[in-house]
């Protein structure tokens, strides 16, 4: 295990110690950016941020850490990934069960699950910390802009997806949101992503906290009062990010969606 990335600045009132599963070998499609995306949120709400990684022969404990984030990956490093996975499967159920806050992204959302089936048909195995399952799909992958809407939160996310797995979800996970704009988990039953607990999926890259600062707030924000309690100040959304909001985002996805 070693650190990647800390905030330089000591003098913040909260500190979080964040777990990056896997950051040297699960990172398609730009999702470390993620991590960047975490680090400057966290900071602009008052939280000294510190990224592990936490990959190979490491030990995951689930006492450690306050944030986890777990990103997307192709089938090779998938399959490394699912090796070394059991070593620490029992710690990040144990983190997930404790209502940890999570990040997963794609091959991480994945793994998560019971198992994945690769594009060769081969069934890798995942930990089974929550109950989908990835199928496969002949010739094709899942590639293109995506919008989405979480009904509990109502908020929306945007988005670029490209997988070839084909996820569908358990009766105890919600999904991240209804697809209003593209594929989706499994093109088939309108969900794309997965909630459960605190547990955070999803297929989109991107990555997806640079496009939805919204959801990075909730991560930052449910970690920070898991950890210090509910009563803690935490400034509004719209008065630390309001330069990230998604006007530019939302218009160029409309454009997308109107003219398909
Ligand atoms: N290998 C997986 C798939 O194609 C995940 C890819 C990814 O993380 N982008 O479905």
């Amino acid at each position: 295990m070693y650190k990647s990335i800390e905030s330089k600045e000591k003098n913040y009132p909260y500190s979080l110690n964040a777990a990056h599963l896997y950051g040297d070998l699960m990172n398609t499609y730009g999702d470390n950016g993620n991590v960047l995306m975490l680090k400057y949120v966290g900071e602009k709400l008052g939280a000294h941020m510190t990224f592990n990684i936490v990959s190979l022969e490491d030990d995951f404990k689930a006492d450690k850490f306050d944030l986890a984030f777990f990103g997307g990956g192709q089938d090779y490093e998938q399959v490394i990934v699912s090796e070394d996975l059991p070593k620490k499967a029992d710690g990040i159920k144990k983190y997930i069960e404790n209502d940890g806050v999570m990040l997963a992204i794609c091959g991480g959302f994945q793994l998560l699950g019971q198992y994945y089936v690769d594009a060769s048909g081969k069934k890798i195995p995942g930990i089974s910390a929550m109950n989908h399952y990835t199928l496969n799909q002949k010739d094709n992958r899942f590639i293109g802009d995506i919008e989405i809407h979480n009904d509990e939160f109502d908020e929306t996310y945007y988005g670029f997806e490209n997988h070839q797995g084909r996820t569908f979800l358990s009766d105890k996970e919600k999904p991240l949101g209804k697809v209003v704009f593209g594929q989706g988990n499994n093109s088939e039953d309108g969900t794309e992503g997965a909630h459960y607990k605190n547990v955070f999926c999803s297929y989109f890259h991107g990555p997806i906290l640079s496009r939805n600062a919204n959801l990075a707030y909730r991560l930052i924000k449910t970690a920070l009062e898991k950890k210090y309690g509910n009563e803690i100040e935490i400034p509004a959304f719209e008065d630390v990010l309001a330069n990230e909001m998604q006007g530019q985002v939302v218009n160029d996805i409309k454009r997308k969606a109107e003219k398909s």
